[in-house]
């Protein structure tokens, strides 16, 4: 029997804490997996669900894009997939009678994480003007009332429509069909927050925004660089990948401020050894680099490849543009520049030099500790460069991998959830359904909090995802999105966003990857890509939690037929009736997906083309691989201040708080704390256990502050600090962003420690 959700809000100030773990999953992991399934769905449902997930004839794990192996174990899911089943799966439901109870002024006052643990939504809910509850609307009120506030705005930029990376493809292509049918490219995603600097470094190097490796390529690379990801609570199914390739004989070399578990050393549950031995070791070489110092790390390997005339001159010779330019100021690279950002002693630098000219196929790894810098484009570039060097794109066993964080983030910005689409897909769009398509760019996230925060953006509807605790600058989001006359979340749980709204809100409850999805066609399943450009059905197998519950791709579709009214040719019906006749749509338009609907139907379904990784074919702005100029620079720090950067505990997904727990960091019961080096500690007066408040420091000269932060002495690289979001996502300046991408530098914020003021109330 699933366990009741918690009344009251547990503390979040006193953990317990204890050294850090060296290696992750293993029997424990399989225990937290079962604990946490079995109180929110109860037995039964824990093994019907848990059996399904990642499976061909099953459902996509609701949790981050990590691809599935050509042949799946029984158990096809890791300890924080488990967790993101089980939170869409409870058993817990939030009716009618619990918005009557609750204010939103006191729901206000609630953690995310106890909003979180009340259950999944049941009917659509309407905070009318001046009201301090939610009530019950029938789903025909809710459209008509959107459509009323969308009608009077004076232009359809005044609108934006924000995408959460859980979105089908079928849910995606309609949801930005219909922005664009009412005159809008304000589709801001959660991409925009986290690898969008992948994209637009690879775009412009390599003419493709994605990663070029496979799993397969994985298994057979000779050297695989890890930078600024923890995979083993971000991606942990990336630990089995590792593990064969160490296997198969891979180096590995893992860059990041943090020594993470997960890269240490991996305990297979699906192995004896890894449940009852010690495991594998992963990790050949660690360098710890101070926060922001990646760029500076890859500008001397590419000096000492050069230097070692190292350089696959035929690859480069044949398909690069640019290397003269880059080869002059890679020689000029300076240690002392070097060893100052990095924080790394030069003879590890060396030594990964070694690794590097011995190996033939090298592929990088990147999450966010490369995109959210003010430098993370650069940086991303010149790993490019690092990888053009030596020829490592598209050939067996080398490229480029960004590890993407939501399901089906890319397959979103595929299907066209872009605020700067290309000219091409809207070309393709137009012609497809007889239209102009609006060309003026629109917002992305940031942009979005800003025409809020200004009144040029009046209504705010979000498909799935938390944009109040995702976003930066919490005080100042909080506060652009009161000023709307209308905030609308297609959610399954509750969370912030829903008790920091507009003048009018309205909930709407869908179907989560797990239910079953039957129209008046019949049964339906959706398509998800994952992080290495594989698309795939999923199949929800479950009775929804109540019934009358909308899917995403209905509500869009019934939405659009509101709002564009009766004339409008897209035929709205036909897609929620039945989604194979949207895939056939989107074969038309997105190159990749002809036959959408016979090669989805596939075991596995199928990978969309690739020209780097397949042919090495570059569609840049020059036809060929560029080569790029990347000045070094690096984060600068003022005596007497850190350097924050903000991340997830082992029981969170995104802003989704599973429990309060960071097991493999030594943390349990608590999320309100900062880590910091004890040698910085003990200049900075810091002791363990005290509590200090966090106050960042930014050009406006605006005081952030995050109260009441535990103080833990932990290893992480001198001169920085990190602690959990969203929680100190107030501390992130809306206008500290990156270069180019515009994502904001969450990894890179100037902290300064003052006297605790209190908990927060
Ligand atoms: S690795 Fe990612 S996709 Fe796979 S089961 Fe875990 S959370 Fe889900």
């Amino acid at each position: 029997m699933a366990k009741q959700a918690p009344q009251s809000d547990p503390a979040q100030d006193a953990p317990e804490v204890s050294a850090p773990q060296q290696a992750a999953a293993g029997l424990p992991a399989v225990g937290h997996s079962l604990r946490m399934a079995a109180e929110q769905m109860g037995a039964r449902r824990t093994l019907a669900t848990l059996l399904k997930v990642n499976q061909p004839d099953g459902f996509d794990c609701p949790g981050c894009a990590w691809p599935e192996p050509g042949k799946t174990h029984t158990a096809e899911f890791c300890e924080n997939g488990a967790k993101a089943v089980a939170e869409e799966a409870t058993e817990r439901r939030i009716r009618a009678e619990f918005f009557a109870a609750h204010p939103v002024a006191e729901l206000a006052e609630r953690s995310g994480y106890w909003l979180g643990q009340q259950g999944r939504l049941t009917q659509p809910m309407l905070l009318d003007e001046g009201a301090t509850h939610y009530t019950p609307v029938s789903w025909d009120d809710a459209f008509a009332l959107i459509a009323e506030e969308l009608h009077a705005l004076d232009t359809p930029d005044a609108a934006a429509f924000y995408t959460s990376g859980r979105t089908s493809n079928e849910a995606a292509f309609a949801y930005q069909l219909f922005a664009r049918r009412l005159g809008t490219n304000n589709l801001p995603d959660c991409s925009n927050m986290c690898h969008e600097s992948s994209g637009s470094a690879l775009t412009e190097t390599l003419g493709v925004g994605k990663g070029s490796v496979s799993l397969k390529d994985l298994y057979q690379a000779d050297l695989i660089i890890v930078a600024g990801q923890n995979p083993g609570t971000n991606h942990p199914r990336m630990l089995s990948a590792l593990e064969r390739a160490k296997r198969a004989g891979a180096t590995i070399v893992s860059v990041n401020p943090l020594p993470e578990a997960g890269l240490e050393r991996f305990k297979n549950p699906q192995q004896a050894r890894g449940l009852v031995g010690h495991g594998t070791k992963l990790t050949d070489l660690f360098l710890q680099i101070r926060l922001g110092g990646d760029l500076a790390l890859f500008r001397a390997l590419n000096r000492i490849v050069l230097e070692q005339d190292g350089v696959d001159r035929a690859f480069v010779d044949e398909h690069c543009h640019g290397f003269e330019e880059f080869d002059e100021q890679a020689r000029t690279t300076d240690r002392a520049e070097v060893l100052a950002a990095t924080g790394l002693p030069w003879e590890q630098i060396e030594e990964l030099g070694r690794l590097v000219l011995a190996s033939r196929k090298v592929i990088v790894c990147w999450a966010m500790g490369l995109t959210q810098h003010k430098h993370a484009v650069p940086t991303i570039r010149e790993a490019v460069n690092f990888l053009l060097l030596r020829g490592n794109v598209g050939r067996p066993g080398a490229g480029v991998c960004p590890v993407r964080g939501h399901s089906n983030v890319q397959g979103d910005r595929t299907m066209g959830i872009f605020e700067r689409p290309a000219a091409a897909f809207l070309d393709a769009l137009g012609k497809e359904f007889g239209f102009e398509p609006p060309r003026a760019h629109g917002h992305d996230a940031v942009d979005t909090i800003r025409a809020m925060r200004d009144g040029r953006v009046r209504v705010f509807f979000a498909m799935g995802g938390n944009f109040v605790a995702a976003s930066p600058d919490t005080d100042v989001t909080e506060a652009a999105i009161r000023r709307c006359r209308l905030t609308v979340h297609v959610s399954t749980k509750l969370n912030r966003s829903h008790v920091v709204t507009g003048a009018r809100a309205l909930i709407l409850p869908t179907l989560g990857r797990t239910d079953r999805d039957v129209t008046g066609t019949g049964a339906q399943f959706v398509s998800v890509e994952d992080s290495m450009g594989q698309v795939h059905s999923s199949r929800g197998g479950l009775r929804p939690p109540a019934p009358g519950l909308l899917s995403e791709t209905a509500i869009v579709c019934r939405l659009a037929r509101t709002v564009l009214g009766p004339g409008d040719t897209v035929p709205w019906e036909d897609f929620a009736a039945d989604y194979d006749t949207l895939r056939d749509r989107i074969a038309r338009v997105v190159p990749g997906f002809e036959d959408y609907n016979e090669k989805v139907r596939r075991p596995g379904g199928f990978t969309l083309p690739h020209g780097p990784r397949d042919s090495r074919t570059f569609p840049t702005a020059t036809g060929r691989a560029n080569f790029t100029v990347n000045p070094l620079t690096a984060p600068e720090v003022p005596p007497g201040r850190l350097l924050l950067q903000t991340l997830r505990s082992h029981d969170q997904y995104n802003t989704t708080v599973y429990g309060l727990d960071d097991r493999y960091r030594g943390i349990k019961g608590g999320r309100r704390v900062v880590l910091v080096n004890p040698a910085d500690a003990a200049e900075l007066g810091l002791a363990e256990g005290g509590f200090v408040d966090l106050v960042s420091e930014w050009r406006d000269g605006v005081e952030r502050r995050a109260p009441h932060f535990r103080v833990v002495h932990y290893p992480v690289a001198r001169g920085g600090a990190a602690a959990y979001y969203p929680e100190t996502n107030v501390l992130v300046p809306l206008d500290s962003t990156a270069d180019i991408s515009n994502t904001p530098t969450s990894k890179a914020v100037v902290v300064r420690f003052e006297p605790d003021s209190g908990a927060p109330a």
